[in-house]
């Protein structure tokens, strides 16, 4: 029974039609989501020179009649909808009956199909979208499409085709995608004869993706089950150790579909914050399950963009999913190895440390503070201060009450759920090293930890919490700090002027681009401030966004600088002070750039190094 009809003009309308072919990759797109709809159970491609020459997709889906198989080449002929309403209740990933008639359009197409049931299959040879000859022949149940000499009478087109290498790496997104998703179905891609990749049907999602992503990744990979008002977020993410330089192993699904998606990838980058090095890209293949009358898929050539009716809704859902996944993990780092190489498999710089400020510092500071132990309050005392009392850190019941305020309280970024304080050993600091760690006898072993990080992290969630609560603690400064704009700048701080207030900066306009600085935050006391707001202000420039969406970086940036450095030299029993505050961080383990703040060698290893152990 013939099931392809021709499209309304109203249908046709309502599509946004456009260029859906523009390079191979985009063939291999097209087939492999007609051959997904059409239930196939394995999928195999096979390309020459990029697919420039040849892109063959074979699958054992339901195959077309002879009609369907003749009218699936005409323009806007597709069996997935029917009625205007259906674009708004899509199963399917196909839908505009577009996209075997721009194929058609632009090579030598032959498709060979025979639907389930019938003795015979169907061949169709079409030249610039004419069928040239058509018949019976034999053919297993399901559909091949041959697409020769693409782009053969568009010259112009051809032309813009990147090299054959890039053009390859386009095909080999489009499939590992559908692969990482399509974990059940079978997925081949055969180049110039040689196999690349090879994704059998596979029970469990975590198999799927390491067997695409890297065996090596199974055990890093921590699941992502998450469902709130209609959002289901399922998949996976990779331990913050596993985060990579660039951006090759993110995937994003939504009701099945590949999308590209600015807001939830952002969504993803937040929940990860702080658990990242800066520069590092967090792996996830993450699936979104929502209502199909709540999206619009009709809104890019190649359906790679849709749009949500609430953004805001399944933006939060993706932040608290991953962030939950992540939170539910204990993700210490331990030492697989001590000498000769720290391998905690967070990259090879972390432990580079040469025992001087500037390895340590993002941004050199230029007036040293004295590093003596008295100098170095937590708030830091700087001379111009004036105003509201520095908190004594002597006074451990203060800092504790400090502290179990941030975790009280901290249900900062779009999280609406409370994270409780994940578990923290307990452990007995034995003394610096090098003015840089410390060392830390724990059960089963030995800690080291990293007093900048610890410190960061601290000042980070202490004044993450008071700029969430809109409390930030400030202080006046006796004789006002002058500071220098460019005109933009200053166009810039005016129209940020409440929001620098909040991060506690108070600035006072003095004539032309000048301003006085009257308050600083409290807490940051050993900042240089106008060197921070000028960093604030260029980091507003550059990124065209507000503080609010930016306070991630900015007080990371900023807890980075009043942090006690390395070479700073700790007692014991203020090191123990900081580390009672650590524990009562939300994340203890890591500082707010993603570098460990402490790691474990366990006994074990201690008596291996020995020869205790074998
Ligand atoms: P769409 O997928 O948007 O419907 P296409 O031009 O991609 O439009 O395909 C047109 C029609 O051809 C589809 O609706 C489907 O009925 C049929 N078709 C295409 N490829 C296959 C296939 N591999 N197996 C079965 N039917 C197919
Ligand atoms: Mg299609």
């Amino acid at each position: 029974m013939a099931i392809i009809k021709l499209l309304s003009e109203e249908i046709i309308n309502k599509i946004a039609a456009g260029e859906v072919i523009e390079r191979p990759a985009s063939v291999v797109k097209e087939l492999i989501e007609n051959s997904l709809d059409a239930g196939a159970g394995s999928i195999r491609v096979e390309i020459k020179n990029s697919g420039q020459d040849l892109i063959k997709v074979t699958d054992d889906g339901q195959g077309m009649d002879e009609e369907d198989a003749r009218n699936s080449i005409l323009p806007h002929a597709t069996s997935k909808l029917a009625s205007v309403e259906d674009l708004y209740s899509l199963q399917t990933l196909g839908f505009r009956g577009e996209a075997l008639a721009s194929i058609a359009a632009v090579s030598q197409l032959a498709i060979i199909t025979k639907p389930k049931g019938k003795l015979e299959g169907f061949n169709l040879v079409a030249e610039g979208g004419s069928m040239v000859s058509c018949g019976i022949i034999a053919a297993d149940q399901g559909t091949t499409v041959e697409v020769r000499n693409l782009f053969y009478n568009t010259p112009a087109r051809k032309k813009f085709l990147k090299t054959e290498a890039v053009e390859l790496r386009h095909i080999i997104e489009v499939l590992t995608h559908y692969a990482l998703f399509n974990n059940h179905i079978a997925f081949k891609l055969i180049h110039d004869n040689h196999q690349l990749i090879n994704s059998p049907a596979l029970i469990d999602m975590r198999d799927n993706i390491a067997s695409i992503y890297g065996i090596g990744l199974a055990k890093d990979l921590l699941e992502v089950n998450y469902k709130d008002e209609g959002v289901i977020v399922s998949g996976y993410v990779a331990k913050p150790s596993r985060a990579r330089n660039d951006k090759s192993q993110q995937a994003l699904f939504v009701n099945g579909r590949w999308v590209k998606n600015n807001d939830i990838n952002k969504a993803v980058y937040e929940a990860f914050h702080s658990l990242l090095m800066v520069g590092k890209h967090p792996i996830f293949v993450l699936s979104i399950t929502i209502n199909p009358q709540k999206i619009d898929v009709n809104v890019h050539p190649q359906k790679l963009e849709i749009k949500f009716e609430q953004t805001e809704k399944v933006f939060s859902a993706a932040f608290n999913s991953v962030r939950e996944s992540l939170q539910r993990n204990n993700l210490i780092p331990i030492v697989d190895e001590i000498y000769p190489q720290f391998n905690i498999g967070l990259g090879k710089n972390i432990f580079k440390y040469n025992f001087e400020r500037s390895t340590q510092t993002i941004f050199p500071s230029e007036n040293n503070l004295s590093p003596t132990e008295d100098s170095l309050t937590w708030a830091g005392v700087n001379p111009l201060l004036l105003g509201e009392e520095i908190n004594s850190h002597n006074n451990d019941s203060d800092v504790f009450k400090d502290a179990a305020a941030v975790i009280q309280s901290n249900n900062h970024h779009l999280s609406s759920k409370e994270f409780s304080p994940i578990f923290f050993p307990s452990m007995k600091i034995l003394g610096q090293i090098h003015k840089t760690f410390f060392a830390a006898e724990t059960e089963g072993g030995v800690f080291f930890l990293d007093q900048h990080a610890v410190h960061e992290r601290i000042l980070y969630e202490k004044f993450m919490n008071q700029f969430m609560n809109s409390e930030v603690k400030i202080q006046s400064l006796l004789q006002g700090e002058i500071i220098n704009f460019t005109p933009a700048e200053k166009i810039l701080v005016l129209e940020h002027k409440t929001e620098l207030s909040r991060l506690g900066f108070n600035l006072e306009e003095f004539g032309d681009s000048t301003f006085v600085i009257k308050t600083v935050p409290l807490i940051f006391g050993r900042l240089q401030h106008s060197q921070t707001i000028q960093e604030v202000v260029s980091t507003l420039l550059e990124k065209q966004n507000s503080i609010e969406m930016l306070k991630e970086e900015i007080i990371t940036r900023m807890a980075c600088r009043a942090a006690v450095m390395a070479g700073e030299e700790l007692t014991v029993s203020r090191f123990e002070t900081l580390v009672q505050e650590l524990s009562l961080t939300r994340l203890p383990y890591t500082c707010p750039h993603g570098r460990p703040s402490l790691f474990k060698i366990t006994s074990e290893e201690l008596e291996k190094k020995f020869k205790r152990r074998g």
